[in-house]
């Protein structure tokens, strides 16, 4: 599996980590400027502990839809470009404010993901990756609406919170009914449970048709 540049396996506390080099945000262990990128507390973070072929490359441009305050996007943010991270809700936005004063490249959106086009203005299209992790019904909706920003060989990595979309269905159930959905704008490349870290959640990489 290739790690992206800027993210490394270190042993940290007696074990292998991934980690970036970064200001610290969420009381993760450090190694010097390397910190831990926290597979438990993050599931693009789970994707790469587990192997699975991202896509994701140093250096390019992203958009990452539901920031909260900036877990995951700041690990993003470290190894990318332009990141822009869209959250709707008030609280977390102010985090992210914080995490995003020691990075210039991220770009806090206190917006809705079902709405794109109330950012599209201030996102650049062809973005390299599209990061989704919002814990809302349709969240296939979402990264089908937010599919225009994405340059035509990107990189959807999507993880899918089956209880999101219906408390009561089988996990499995729901995942067939959003990747099929999915497919309407999407070819997949790959999906893997991710409950070895995180329950009942699906992830997926994807590239548009
Ligand atoms: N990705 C984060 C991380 O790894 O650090 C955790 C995200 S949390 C599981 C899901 C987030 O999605 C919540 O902060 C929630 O407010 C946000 N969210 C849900 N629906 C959304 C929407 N329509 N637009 C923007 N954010 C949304």
């Amino acid at each position: 599996m290739t790690l992206p540049t800027g993210v490394q396996r270190r042993t940290v506390d007696g074990r292998e980590r991934l980690v970036t080099r970064g200001e610290p945000v969420y009381g993760e262990p450090t190694d010097g400027e390397w910190r831990v990128w926290d597979a438990g507390r993050s599931k693009l973070g789970a994707m790469l502990a587990l192997g699975m072929e991202t896509g994701m490359v140093g250096g390019g441009s992203v958009l990452y839809l539901g920031a909260a305050s900036g877990t995951t996007v700041s690990h993003v943010a470290d190894v990318c470009g332009p990141t822009y991270a869209v959250e709707f809700a008030p609280r977390p936005t102010r985090d992210l404010l914080d995490v995003a004063a020691a990075r210039p490249n991220l770009f806090p959106l206190l917006k809705d993901a079902r709405r794109p086009e109330t950012y599209a203005h201030v996102v650049e299209s062809g973005v390299d990756l599209l990061v989704q992790d919002v814990a809302t019904r349709g969240q296939a909706d979402v990264a089908l609406r937010n599919r225009r920003f994405l340059r035509d060989d990107g990189r959807l990595l999507l993880a899918v919170k089956a209880r999101s979309e219906d408390v009561t269905a089988a996990p499995e159930d729901v995942f067939g009914r959003v990747q099929e959905a999915l497919a309407e704008g999407y070819e997949l490349l790959a999906t893997r449970r991710l409950d070895r870290y995180h329950e009942d959640h699906l992830a997926v990489v994807a590239r548009p048709r």
